[in-house]
C-alpha cells in the first residue's frame, strides 16, 4: 500500500502547483513554467458573464468573469441558480489543460447589492460617519459570507476614494472627505479577506471559503477630480497624493489587499491605467504590493481620445504600466488577439506577462481557489439573513447626522414621544426601499420601489415603532399636501436625491430633486417638521433650514429603514458626526475641512447628540 500510494500521487498531479503544502512562490513558478503564451494571457483576461459560455471560457483559457453593475443570470434568479451558473462556469475553465480555475467577480459595494432579498447596508458615505472599525469589519465579513453564498469568491471593494467634492456622481461610494477617516474604515478589509495576522507586506491574504479576494479601488485620486467630474483629471502635489489619495492603499496593503483596481481617472494630465511610475515603480514597487491590479470596465480603451480609437495602443501602454488582468467585458477576442500579437512583435516583454500571470496564479493560490473552485450550496442561507439585518439596522442607526434639533428658542424636538398622537408621514422617500438603497442596488442605476429586495422603508419603521394610540398618516403622492384640517402632532418629510450610479450622478447644482423641496415647505409651515435627507452626499438646504425643526442626514441607510425609526423615536440616541463638510452654497465648492475659506453650513465633525429614553414598552406578561 505503502509503495504505491506516492506514485499513484504523482499520477494524479500535475505538478507540484496542485499541492497546497508547496509554498505558493514554488506553485506560482511551476505553473507558469507549464504554461503557453496563450494560456497565460487568457488568465489576464476577464469577461462579463454573458459572454462567459463554456466553449469561450475554454478556448481563451479565461482567467475572470464578471458580472458588470446589475447583470444577474435574471432579474430575480434564486441564491442557488447564482451559484448553478458560476459552478457551471467554473466546471469549464477547470477541464481546460491545466485546469486553472477562473476567478468570479462582482460588484458587493454595499453588501451583496447584486442579489434580490440580500442584507443591503449603508453606502459609504454613512458608514463614513459612524468612525467604527470593528461595525466596518462585520460588515466586510457579512458581505464576504452572502456573495460567498452566490459562489463568488471575488468582491470589487472596498472603494477607498477620498471624495473631495460632493459634485462628483460616485462620493457616496466614499467614506470621507478625511483620508484619516479612509484609512480607519480600511479596516473592512478584514472582515472581506480574513483579518491577517501580521503586516502581509503585500502578498495577497485571503482566509479561504467563507472570505471573498477584494479590491481596494479605483487607484488613485479618483475622488479629486476637477469639479468632482467623474473620470476626469486629478491636479495634485506631492502632498495632496501621497499624504491624501495615496495613505489608504499603504493600508490596503499592509491588511493583504488581493487586488486593486486602477482608476478612469488621470493624475496631472496622465491617464491611470497607463501611469507606469504610480502603477509599477510606486505600487508595486515601493508599497511591495504583490496582488494583481485589474482594469476598470473598458478602462485600457479610455486611455485614447476617443475611446477605443487605438486599441492596440492601449494594450501596449496598459500592460507595460503594470495593468496585469484587463476587465474587457466585450471585445475579449481583440484583446486576446492583441496582446498575443504585440508579445510576439516583442512590444511587451514576456518577464511582464509572466509578471501579471504570476500575480494572477498568486491570488488564487493564497484564497484556496485550486482546492475550492466551486461555490458552496451549504451557505445560501446566508444571504440577507436575519444576523446580518440586524447588523445593518445598527450600522443604519449609527450613521444618521442630526443636524438641526429645535428652532432656536425652542426645545428639542428628538427624540419624538412614541405616543405622539398623530403623525404625518410625507416625500418621495418615505416608503421606497430602492431610493434607500441608493445606486449599485440590483441594477447599476440602482432601482425605485420596494419589488426589489426584502427590508424596511422608513415609513414601516416608524408604522413598528410608534405605540398604537399613535396614528401614522401617509401622504403618498406629491400632490397630497398635508391638510390644515386635520390637525397633526408632527410632520416628518423623507425626500432627497433619486439613484444614481457613476457619471450619471455627476451635478453641479446639487439641490433636492422637486417636489421634495415644496413637500418640505408644505409640511414645514403647518405642522413641527423632522426632515429626513436620503441622498449620497450633502445636498443644498440653506434656503429650507430655518422652517425645518429637526434636520437629519440619513444618507444611503439600505435595506433597513428600522434603523431611522429607532433612533427617531430614542430607542437609541443620535451620535454620528458629519464624516463631509455640508456647504451652504455650490459656489463655494470643492470646500472641506483645513481649507483657508471654510464657510459651512454644518462644519465637518458637526452632529448633534440624543440620548436614549429608556424604553416605554410594558413588560411582557
Ligand atoms: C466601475 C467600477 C466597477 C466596474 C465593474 C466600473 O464602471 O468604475 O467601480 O467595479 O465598473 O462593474
Amino acid at each position: 500500500l505503502l509503495c504505491c500510494h506516492a506514485s499513484l500521487t504523482e499520477q494524479r498531479l500535475q505538478g507540484i502547483f496542485e499541492d497546497p503544502k508547496e509554498p505558493i512562490e514554488e506553485r506560482v513558478k511551476d505553473l507558469l513554467g507549464k504554461m503557453n503564451l496563450e494560456e497565460k494571457v487568457g488568465q489576464m483576461t476577464q469577461i462579463e458573464r454573458k459572454n462567459a459560455s463554456a466553449e469561450v471560457l475554454k478556448s481563451y483559457f479565461i482567467g475572470s468573469v464578471l458580472s458588470g453593475g446589475g447583470s444577474t443570470p435574471k432579474v430575480n434568479a434564486t441564491v442557488k441558480e447564482w451559484v448553478d451558473m458560476v459552478n457551471g462556469m467554473q466546471q469549464a475553465s477547470l477541464s481546460t489543460r491545466l485546469g486553472i480555475p477562473m476567478i468570479y467577480g462582482i460588484d458587493a459595494v454595499h453588501g451583496h447589492n447584486n442579489v434580490m432579498n440580500a442584507t443591503i447596508f449603508p453606502h459609504n458615505v454613512g458608514l463614513g460617519v459612524t468612525r467604527d472599525p470593528q461595525l466596518l469589519k462585520e460588515i466586510g465579513a457579512a458581505t464576504a459570507l452572502e456573495v460567498r453564498a452566490t459562489g463568488i469568491p471575488y468582491a470589487f471593494a472596498p472603494c477607498i476614494a477620498v471624495c473631495r467634492d460632493p459634485r462628483w456622481g460616485r462620493c457616496y461610494e466614499s467614506y470621507s472627505e478625511d483620508h484619516r477617516i479612509v484609512q480607519q474604515l480600511t479596516e473592512i478589509i478584514n472582515g472581506l479577506q480574513g483579518e491577517a495576522k501580521t503586516d502581509m507586506k503585500g502578498m495577497p491574504y485571503v482566509n479561504g471559503k467563507t472570505k471573498v479576494a477584494g479590491s481596494s479601488k479605483h487607484y488613485v485620486g479618483d475622488g479629486g477630480t476637477v469639479k468632482g467630474i467623474n473620470e476626469n483629471n486629478t491636479i495634485v502635489d506631492d502632498s495632496a497624493l501621497y499624504g491624501m489619495h495615496m495613505a489608504a492603499y499603504v493600508n490596503s496593503v499592509a491588511k493583504g489587499i488581493a487586488t486593486i483596481m486602477a482608476s478612469y481617472s488621470s493624475i496631472n494630465g496622465v491617464k491611470m491605467h497607463a501611469h507606469k511610475q504610480l502603477l509599477t515603480d510606486y505600487l508595486k514597487g515601493k508599497l511591495g504590493f504583490k496582488g494583481f491590479i485589474i482594469s476598470d470596465w473598458e478602462g485600457i480603451d479610455r486611455i485614447t481620445s476617443p475611446a477605443h480609437s487605438n486599441y492596440s495602443y492601449s494594450i501596449q501602454a496598459s500592460i507595460n504600466a503594470g495593468i496585469d488582468m484587463v476587465m474587457v467585458p466585450y471585445n475579449y477576442t481583440e484583446f486576446y488577439d492583441g496582446l498575443i500579437d504585440l508579445v510576439k512583435k516583442n512590444a511587451i516583454p514576456m518577464s511582464r506577462i509572466d509578471d501579471a500571470v504570476s500575480r494572477i496564479l498568486r491570488v488564487k493560490f493564497a484564497m484556496g481557489l485550486f482546492e475550492n473552485p466551486l461555490g458552496d450550496y451549504s451557505l445560501i442561507n446566508e444571504v440577507g439573513s436575519q444576523r446580518h439585518r440586524e447588523l445593518a439596522r445598527q450600522a443604519v442607526r449609527k450613521s444618521l447626522v442630526l443636524l438641526k434639533n429645535g428652532k432656536p428658542g425652542n426645545p428639542p424636538i428628538l427624540p419624538l414621544p412614541k405616543n405622539a398622537g398623530k403623525i404625518v408621514v410625507a416625500g418621495s422617500h418615505a416608503n421606497d426601499l430602492g431610493y434607500q438603497c441608493g445606486g449599485w442596488t440590483i441594477e447599476w442605476q440602482g432601482v425605485s420601489g420596494n419589488n426589489w429586495t426584502a427590508g424596511t422603508t422608513i415609513l414601516d419603521g416608524i408604522k413598528a415603532t410608534v405605540d398604537k394610540r399613535t396614528k401614522v398618516v401617509y401622504k403618498k403622492k406629491p400632490s397630497d399636501t398635508y391638510s390644515s384640517k386635520e390637525k397633526m402632532d408632527y410632520g416628518i418629510v423623507v425626500v432627497g436625491e433619486v439613484p444614481y450610479a457613476e457619471t450619471n450622478g455627476d451635478s453641479q447644482n446639487l439641490t433636492i430633486p422637486a417636489p421634495g423641496p415644496a413637500v418640505i415647505e408644505n409640511v414645514c409651515k403647518e405642522t413641527k417638521c423632522v426632515v429626513i435627507i436620503v441622498s449620497g452626499r450633502p445636498v443644498v438646504i440653506e434656503p429650507y433650514v430655518d422652517k425645518i425643526d429637526a434636520l437629519v442626514a440619513a444618507w444611503l441607510p439600505g435595506s433597513e429603514g428600522q434603523g431611522v425609526a429607532d433612533v427617531l423615536f430614542g430607542d437609541y440616541g443620535f451620535t454620528g458626526k458629519l464624516a463631509r463638510t455640508w456647504f451652504k452654497r455650490v459656489d463655494q465648492l470643492p470646500m472641506n475641512y483645513g481649507d483657508p475659506k471654510y464657510d459651512p453650513l454644518f462644519p465637518f465633525g458637526f452632529g448633534l447628540e440624543t440620548k436614549p429614553i429608556p424604553s416605554t414598552k410594558k413588560p411582557e406578561l
